[in-house]
């Protein structure tokens, strides 16, 4: 409970909403995504001054502050029980600023559909996520896998500037040219330096995509991977594709899907790219079409019921020892279900040392979701996580946006040890007494 008085006094230096307990509107701001909280206080500020102003006052009466952009951390790090929360979906602007340079500012309380939806208008597209709802503030910060990766690179490839208030108020810029070394710790290193406002790109231009899925019956699993590993090795990086098996389920049996995106809207290049996908395995469903780039970006639906135990690793190069490996974890009763992302192309061309993003030499992402009852036991958490342990040989970092925990474990598997001393000693000049702590968290060198 945060005293009554000191909230009225806080009102007059703060022009966003307070939200507390009692408030018709706490139970909607008290969720992030599928994640129930009780905050004490929810604040949504409407500018940088308010955040500057909810930050010195959340350090004031809570060591529990928890950061908001769209409120999609798998971690349920977007809400909390008993602390502080500020939440940037006020700060929304979606703001062409230069066209010919297509230099665009974007408030981190943005979502990624409005984003593609109000950029296309302006034949703009940043590559991003795959979903709708997801926010600006929390992708961008962790590097963004998005559907034109293999062409433009993570989503912080195309970044040139932020705007972020630090711990003690202060409203600063990070770019080339202003605090290097913060532009350098956001592009990857996630919200533990204070909360980014705005961002600006250079945003790629946009024209229509060729993209949709094809499903594949799940027979000969083994050969249809492999089949898909080799058709993109030798695609076009205008093609990026995600291979997900799928095991029996809500009535459905074992299917294996591909989601494609060619961004480009030359027809016979986009033919050329994607006719090889559909030689391989059995075809049961295709439904590529042209369409704008806004249209790619989906809602994703989780199952009720079930908690998704998610671990990601990135794999330098897709052997088929690793095919093997999950060929035989996949499309069977009970099995987890992954995402091989291809990855590489344009990502790949950025030097590791460039961002605390790392993982620049890969060829494949895979996201390992593990279908667990609601409030799983330990035991049902190692049980749905046996096969990704067979993985974990191949894999060398993971990518710090895709876990359902925050762990030490989880950071240390993100940051290579050269890439965590930097940010250390980044975390030591702009946060020093880790007030932002609810992440996947970099101490303060020397602590
Ligand atoms: C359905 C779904 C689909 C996804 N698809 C993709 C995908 O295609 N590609 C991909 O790369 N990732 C994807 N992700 C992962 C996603 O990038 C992360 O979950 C990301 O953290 C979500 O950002 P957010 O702003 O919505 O989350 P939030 O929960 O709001 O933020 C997550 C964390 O980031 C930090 N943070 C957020 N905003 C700020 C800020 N403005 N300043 C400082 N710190 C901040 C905080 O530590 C916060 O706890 C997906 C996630 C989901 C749930």
């Amino acid at each position: 409970m945060i005293d009554k008085h000191a909230i009225e006094a806080f009102r007059k230096d703060f022009s966003g909403e307070i939200i507390l307990p009692d408030d018709s509107r706490y139970e909607q701001a008290s969720t992030a995504y599928i994640f129930k909280g009780s905050p004490a206080i929810v604040l949504q500020p409407r500018h940088s001054g308010d955040v500057s102003f909810a930050i010195l006052f959340a350090q004031k009466h809570s060591p529990v502050i928890s950061i908001r952009s769209g409120g999609h951390s798998g971690a349920a790090l977007g809400t909390n029980n008993g602390g502080v929360v500020i939440d940037l979906s006020l700060i929304n602007t979606i703001e062409v600023l230069d066209k010919t340079k297509r230099l665009v500012r974007i408030g981190a309380g943005s979502r990624w559909g409005s984003v593609a939806l109000t950029l296309g208008e302006h034949g703009l597209a940043i590559s991003s996520g795959d979903t709708v709802s997801v926010g600006v503030g929390g992708l961008t910060l962790g590097g963004g896998i998005g559907w034109m990766v293999r062409k433009y690179g993570l989503a912080i490839d195309a970044l040139v500037a932020a705007e972020i208030v630090t711990a003690d108020g202060r409203i600063l810029r990070a770019s080339k040219s202003e605090n290097e070394d913060l532009f350098w710790a956001l592009r990857g290193g996630g919200g533990n330096f204070g909360i980014v406002t705005h961002f600006e790109f250079k945003a790629n231009p946009a024209t229509t995509v060729h993209a949709g899925m094809i499903i594949y019956s799940a027979d000969g699993l083994f050969d249809l991977i492999k089949q898909w590993r080799d058709c993109m090795r030798n695609a076009s990086e205008d093609l990026t594709t995600t291979l997900v098996p799928f095991p029996p389920m809500m009535g459905n049996p074992a299917m294996v899907m591909l989601m494609c995106c060619f961004a480009g809207n030359d027809d016979s290049a986009a033919k050329k790219a994607i006719d090889p996908l559909l030689k391989i395995g059995t075809v049961l469903q295709n439904t590529i079409k042209e369409k704008p780039y806004a249209e790619v970006l989906e809602e994703a639906h989780p199952p009720a019921g079930v908690t998704f135990v998610v671990n990601n690793g990135f794999v330098r190069s897709f052997s088929d020892d690793l095919v093997q490996i999950i060929a035989g974890a996949c499309c069977k009763e009970g099995s987890p279900v992954l995402q091989l992302r291809s990855i590489g192309g344009a990502m790949n061309r950025v030097p590791a040392e460039a961002t605390a993003f790392a993982h620049r030499d890969s060829e494949i992402l895979i996201v390992y979701a593990g279908l667990a009852p609601m409030n799983a036991t330990q035991s049902d958490i190692d049980r749905v996580s046996a096969s990704w342990k067979t993985m974990l040989p191949f894999i060398t970092g993971s990518y710090v946006n895709f876990f359902s925990t925050a762990t030490a474990k989880d950071v240390a598997a993100a940051y290579p040890v050269a890439t965590y001393e930097r940010l250390a000693k980044i975390k030591k000049k702009y946060d020093p007494q880790n007030v932002f702590n609810r992440n996947y968290n970099v101490k303060p060198a020397g602590n």
